[in-house]
């Protein structure tokens, strides 16, 4: 059965949730937020979840994109959360293995790596045991020829060998989108562009939030027996509305990624690299025809609400590759566009390096009993948002004296989309209905099970298979879609979170800019006017973003 997602369910939750008190207001909509709320909504509790912009608009849509067990960790000796990593990356794998696949990394070793061959030898084996072995495959040690021979565009000189060893690629933004739908589907009501400006509290407890509506500019009251904080970088700017002299509990890092032509670097492989420059465990990504390079980590002032990279990070992130890739020559023509974001890491005194700062999370109960979580990582969402859950149980029965629900089949449902078993077959079967190819793949790369319903738009209304872009596989279709399950509301929404054109073929998005508004205005009720002022709205974000990593 279709399930809609949109802007009417959006107007109609708004609507009921101003006038029925709930058992938990989640605030944010990041993958954490967007977790806990599905793990409340599916133990049966009253659940509303929103965030100040679109889902997964902060963190959760600018990561390196890995579910992974933290390789690097075990350096700094965090056993648990490797161990808590793989667990949760085996979940993701079976729960959503549209959007969460598996991939090899390749780890090259030269004379003067900081990590040499022994070390990472034994590293690996530890990381293959800390799955339990049941990792998809096992680590695999390289000598120096069969490095060459995965990876011949790798600098040669001084190269020792290296290893192979598993771990897995997401799409941060779409799984966050997946994870808040779920929560929807089982009964939370749920809305994007609602920004908490205040906190409801009766007799000094926290009893709801005051919340604006982004799209229409109204300002109203929501009612909750439990609130929770989940927003990421904001999460001490929220504490500050509950207790303005909060301590900070963040020490939040920026991190930057780049795209470039895969074909510029010549590489196949998913490559863990340690960057000549600093010594920092960095990424090359295959991304499509696109490689990611990520990432940077710098302290920051100030929690702005749209980072962005800048050209040192660019020059730090091109140096750092092409020192592994010396006839690339990577240079600042070759970014197609890049990312920021910042990393809500906790504030523990005493760590002097970003990099030794715990990715682990923290859940903090104000006096006010406002909960906030703070830290964490996008592989551990899930059971992050169980131990939140289980808190809020606790709270819920010393209310009104309910029994505890202590568990949520989060780690067995399928996210939407997450319902297949041969994703190679669903394409086929959209290919021999005369589909693209590519554009077949793409679909189920995007919606897994869910791509048939994509399918039948065009059935319907064949119109809406022509491509946005020449060449590019996203369809009128796909805005369509989103516009009515995935709540896109701008043209941003569609082109940077859930097609992630803007990442891999900006100009042609912003060529595109234009039609993309046109389709969601008809979805939206937009007028001609509102259409073109949407589509210039992008527009100006993307060279806002542009803007700032060209060298001046
Ligand atoms: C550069 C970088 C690389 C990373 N790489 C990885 C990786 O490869 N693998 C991994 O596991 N983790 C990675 N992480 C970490 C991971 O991305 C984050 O831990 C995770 O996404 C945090 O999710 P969150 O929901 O807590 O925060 P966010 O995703 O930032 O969500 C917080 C939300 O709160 C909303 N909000 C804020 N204030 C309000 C308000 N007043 N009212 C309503 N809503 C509000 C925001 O709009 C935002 O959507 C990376 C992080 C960064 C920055």
């Amino acid at each position: 059965m279709e399930h809609a997602f949109s802007a009417a369910t959006r107007r109609a939750d708004l609507d009921a949730a101003t006038t029925q008190a709930v058992d938990l207001l989640v605030i944010g909509g990041g993958v954490t937020g967007a977790g806990i709320a599905r793990d409340a909504a599916m133990r049966g509790y009253s659940t509303v979840l929103v965030d100040a912009g679109d889902f997964g608009r902060g963190a959760s849509s600018r990561s390196s994109r890995l579910i992974h067990g933290g390789l690097r960790y075990l350096e700094h000796g965090w056993l648990r959360l490797v161990f808590e990593s793989s667990r949760e990356r085996a979940i993701l794998l079976r729960i959503a293995p549209h959007l969460v696949r598996p991939a090899p990394f390749l780890f090259p070793v030269h004379a003067a790596s900081r990590v040499g061959r022994w070390t990472l030898g034994a590293g690996l084996w530890l990381y293959d045991a800390l799955s339990l072995f049941r990792n998809v495959h096992a680590h695999r040690s390289l000598g120096r020829t069969g490095v060459r021979r995965l990876e011949p565009a790798l600098r040669d000189q001084d190269l020792k060998g290296g290893a192979v060893y598993w771990d897995a690629q997401c799409d941060d933004a779409r799984l966050t989108l997946a994870t808040a739908r779920s929560a929807h589907r089982h009964g939370a009501r749920v809305a994007n562009y609602v920004a908490v400006t205040g906190l409801e509290k009766a007799s000094g407890r926290v009893r709801g939030a005051v919340v604006e509506d982004r799209v229409t500019g109204e300002r109203c009251a929501l009612h909750a027996h439990v609130v929770v904080n989940a927003t990421g970088p904001w999460t001490d700017a929220v504490r500050r509305l509950d207790e303005p002299s909060a301590a900070p509990l963040l020490r939040p890092t920026k991190g930057s990624h780049v795209v470039v032509p895969r074909q510029r670097i010549g590489h196949t492989e998913a490559l863990t690299l340690t960057s000549p420059l600093d010594g920092r465990v960095m990424f090359v990504l295959p991304w499509g025809d696109h490689s990611i390079i990520g990432t940077t980590d710098t302290d920051i002032t100030e929690v702005l609400d749209e980072p962005l990279a800048d050209a040192a990070d660019i020059t730090y992130l091109l140096r750092s590759a092409n020192a592994y890739f010396p006839n690339a020559r990577l240079n600042p023509d070759d970014v197609v566009a890049a990312w920021a974001g910042y990393r809500p890491l906790l504030d523990v005194p005493g760590t002097t390096s970003t990099a030794a700062v715990p990715r682990e999370h923290r859940i903090v109960e104000g006096a006010s009993g406002l909960i906030t979580i703070a830290g964490g990582k996008l592989t551990t969402y899930r059971s992050m948002a169980a131990e939140v859950v289980d808190l809020v149980a606790r709270r819920l029965r010393a209310v009104d004296g309910r029994s505890l629900v202590r568990h949520a089949a989060t780690g067995t449902e399928p996210l939407p989309g997450g319902e297949v078993a041969d994703l190679g077959l669903l394409a086929r079967d959209l290919t021999d209905e005369g589909f693209d190819d590519g554009l077949a793949r793409a679909l189920v790369g995007r919606y897994g099970s869910e791509a048939a319903a994509v399918a039948n738009l065009v059935r319907r209304e064949p119109a809406l298979g022509e491509w946005i872009v020449p060449g590019l596989p996203v369809i009128a279709a796909d805005v369509v879609h989103q516009a009515r399950r995935e709540m896109a509301m701008t043209v941003a929404d569609v082109m940077i979170r859930r097609t992630h054109l803007y990442h891999t073929h900006t100009g042609q998005a912003t060529d595109a800019a234009s039609t993309v508004a046109r389709l969601l205005g008809r979805e939206l009720g937009w007028s001609e006017a509102t259409a073109e002022e949407q589509a210039q709205a992008y527009r100006d974000e993307a060279t806002r973003m542009r803007r700032a990593i060209t060298p001046r």
